[in-house]
């Protein structure tokens, strides 16, 4: 058969079945055919690629701060979208906090909304929030389309997202049981970290301490108990430390609906090589020892944690005090929405993980949870959201060329191999002009 939009031949690519190389034949901006290589599809534009060259499905980041409206000056949809562009991003989904106002009503979400329309290079969508005093608004977003809602057990950092108590856990978990809402969850414990001695200065394990694993460790038990009375969807976010791994495990044994993602800097980074006054490595929960790493690396593989998403928080340069390096003062945040790839990838090679497994981890299990159906795969009748990388070629990291809005980076100078050559939204180039996005409402995508 003729007549495809587009085919790509591609001599290797990553698809559900495992590395492998093929045709991949796009009709109205969906996968329409996947053939072996020598099958001769043919399109109106033909995308040959060469040997060096893997075909991945676009990246779902799940985990992204845009902030924008109300702080557009950390980050914004032009700049944010245009940075996953970039990186092989073809979804984002937007966290309620750090924009004003916060999504946790329907009102604020269609603030939100409007603040988006027509900036998106990429597809986006929005989580709600989940504080105190707004059970009666959860239905209502859901209705809306958010994909679920986050909530904080400790100090979010910004006024207008309180955090919730770890009694609250319930009351929430029953409301969203009504509509089998999910509950994602910063999981540090508030009444721990404040116990904990207080972080003044810029020494790095001075921060450390003042944000120890018992902290998450206590607070991801109260998620998976809460999760389990309740018989609610749960998902820890951002996990760093690996005490919580047979916890998770353990709970899903039990049949507790509870997943976990990591982040790229808890995977590479360590606390070790956190240069004194360095606020760029600072977030929450922080960057821990390289023992540490060394345990999420085996959540990845024996699937206790199932995606790996940027957790993309910027601020704006003045917020992260370089000038004094205070990590007590600093906003907590790493921006790596352009640089999870290659980041993740650098290290999982060297670990003996695969394309595949990369490829699970940033596409195919944040598509999972957030209940995309057509997104996260290379597969027949899906989105033709497409990322073509070169995974040998090495760059070095330079800030002045990455896309998001205020491009610090605690990557900055690293050597990383895997660089992204293009990025294909349901059949189209993205080369970072024309915002094609749309707008995701959960079930709808
Ligand atoms: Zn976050």
């Amino acid at each position: 058969m003729t007549g495809y939009d587009t085919v790509f031949r591609a001599r290797r690519m990553v698809t559900p079945a495992g590395e492998t190389s093929g045709c991949v034949g796009v009709a109205d901006g969906r996968i329409a055919a996947i053939s072996p290589l020598g099958a001769g599809l043919d399109g109106r534009r033909v995308i040959d690629l060469g040997e060096d060259l893997v075909l991945l499905p676009g990246l779902v980041d799940s985990h992204v701060h845009v902030n924008e409206p109300g702080r557009t000056e950390w980050e914004g949809f032009a700049t944010a979208t245009r940075a996953a562009a970039a990186g092989g991003v073809t979804t984002i989904v937007d966290m309620p906090l750090n924009s004003i106002p916060p999504t946790v009503d329907v009102a604020a979400l269609e603030v939100k909304r409007k603040a988006a329309e027509d900036q998106c290079l990429v597809d986006v969508g929005f989580w709600g929030g989940a504080v105190p005093g707004n059970r009666g608004e959860l239905r209502g977003l859901h209705d809306a389309g958010v994909f679920g809602f986050k909530c904080f057990l400790l100090d979010s950092g910004v006024d207008e997202f309180p955090p919730l108590r770890p009694s609250d856990l319930d009351g929430y978990m029953e409301t969203l049981r009504g509509f089998d809402g999910l509950l994602i969850v910063h999981a540090e414990d508030a009444t721990t970290i404040g116990q904990a001695p207080s972080c003044h200065g810029g020494r790095y394990p001075d921060f450390l301490s003042s944000r120890p694993r018992a902290a998450e460790n206590l607070a991801v038990a109260q998620v998976i108990q809460a999760a389990g009375r309740a018989g609610t969807r749960a998902h820890i976010l951002h996990l760093s430390s690996s005490d919580a791994l047979p916890m998770l495990a353990g709970a899903r044994r039990d049949g507790v609906r509870v997943t976990a993602e990591t982040c790229p800097h808890y995977l590479v980074l360590t606390a070790e090589e956190v240069p004194d006054g360095a606020t760029q490595f600072k977030c929450c929960p922080p960057v821990r020892e390289a023992s540490n790493r060394e345990l999420l690396w085996r959540g990845l593989a024996d699937g206790a944690i199932d995606c790996v998403v940027s957790d993309h928080s910027p601020c704006t340069p003045e917020l992260k005090r370089l000038d004094i390096g205070d990590f007590g003062l600093a906003w907590g945040g790493i921006s790596s929405l352009e640089l999870g790839l290659p980041v993740v990838w650098t290290e999982a090679r060297r670990r003996g993980f695969s394309l595949t497994d990369v490829v699970r981890w940033m596409a195919e299990g944040p598509a999972r949870l957030l209940g995309l159906q057509r997104k996260g795969l290379i597969e027949l009748g899906y989105d033709a959201d497409l990322c073509v990388f070169d995974p040998d070629q090495a760059f070095v990291v330079d800030p002045a060329r990455l896309h998001h809005k205020n491009p610090l980076t605690p990557y900055d100078g690293h050597r990383l191999l895997g660089v992204v050559r293009g990025t294909w939204l349901r059949g189209e180039e993205l080369a970072g002009q024309r915002p094609r996005g749309h707008l995701l409402t959960r079930g709808g995508a």
